[in-house]
């Protein structure tokens, strides 16, 4: 059966949407849609998804084997037309063209459906991470608020309602064997107050709650679509950065971790590859963590 994958929110190399597109392309994913959010990214985001699609076209061999394929496109989640587009017109299409490709190459009909869509954005506004005060939560403004929340958690609720109609199983006979699946990227402070986490701590509180209640009201038949989380320990990314003192956080979760050091990009690509895939046919509405038993450590 051939699979798609959508991963929103590639930025560069070392994003944990790359890790999981690329965890993903090596699972039981064929086909893996990346986005990206503008202009800016667009011409190195390209560049890495070509690369990747002549290094699989080279590892792949044989001319009877499913090619792997990784493609690109853009998506400001702010945007709801912009999303609206995404998933109307511009993922159809690709779809629609890989169908075509499959069917010519090697007699394959594809079931023109996603299988996965993984959500790995979040921002907010550097006044509320990087705040000169000596009590940077308290002087947290309302706009830095609203804007956090609505890129970094509402956004998963904007992509999940318009990619319903191609997640759904709704009219499938496969949908144990297909087990589609919507994942968000957390982190611990949603649940343990973390130094320099500001803002993003209520506002990773909100997307596991959304998590939750997208489970609730999608993991039930006609849809099927089971909706989870990875909590990830502390990785150096484009993100990452925004946080003050990154460093000791990291730092930090090295020592305390039962592991003794911190989870690499890789390792979170491939649980988001196994809690996305059909594997996990039975796990929905949870939270599962990455961070070499981090958040286990009781001091
Ligand atoms: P990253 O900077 O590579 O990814 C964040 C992405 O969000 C970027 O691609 C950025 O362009 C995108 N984005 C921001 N605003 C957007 C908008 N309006 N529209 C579309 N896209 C937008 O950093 P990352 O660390 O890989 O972050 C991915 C996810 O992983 C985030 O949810 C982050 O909170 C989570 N996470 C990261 C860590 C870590 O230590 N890096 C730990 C736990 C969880």
């Amino acid at each position: 059966m051939q699979r798609t994958a959508l991963v929103v929110g590639v930025a560069n190399q070392r994003s944990l949407a790359w890790s999981s597109a690329l965890a993903l392309l090596r699972g039981d994913f064929d086909h893996v849609i990346v986005t990206y959010q503008n202009e800016r990214f667009q011409n190195s985001i390209e560049k890495m998804v070509l690369k990747e699609n002549k290094d699989n076209g080279l590892k792949s061999g044989s001319s009877t084997a499913v090619p792997k394929l990784i493609s690109c496109l853009s998506c400001e989640v702010a945007n709801e037309s912009e999303v609206h587009s995404l998933f109307d017109e511009r993922i159809p299409s690709l779809l629609h063209d890989r169908a075509i490709s499959l069917h010519d190459r090697l007699n394959l009909n594809m079931n023109m459906k996603l299988d996965a869509m993984v959500h790995c954005v979040a921002y907010a506004p550097a006044d509320a991470m990087k705040s000169a005060f000596d009590l940077p939560f308290l002087n947290t403004t309302k706009e830095s608020f609203e804007i956090a929340h609505s890129i970094s958690s509402h956004s998963l609720i904007t992509l999940s309602k318009h990619a319903l109609p191609l997640l759904s199983c709704e009219g499938d006979d496969e949908s144990v064997e297909r087990s589609p699946s919507i994942t968000a990227l957390t982190y611990l402070g949603s649940s343990r107050a973390v130094q320099n986490y500001n803002v993003m701590g209520p506002a990773k509180a909100s997307l596991e709650a959304s998590v939750r209640g997208l489970a609730l009201e999608l993991s039930p038949p006609p849809h099927s679509i089971r909706v989870n989380a990875v909590s990830a320990g502390p990785v150096n990314t484009l993100a990452a950065r925004g946080i003050r003192n990154f460093g000791e956080m990291k730092h930090e979760a090295e020592e305390r971790s039962f592991l003794k050091r911190s989870v690499t990009g890789d390792e979170v690509g491939n649980l988001v590859e196994f809690v996305a895939g059909s594997r996990a046919s039975g796990v929905t509405g949870q939270v599962l963590f990455c961070d070499g038993g981090y958040s286990s450590f009781g001091g």
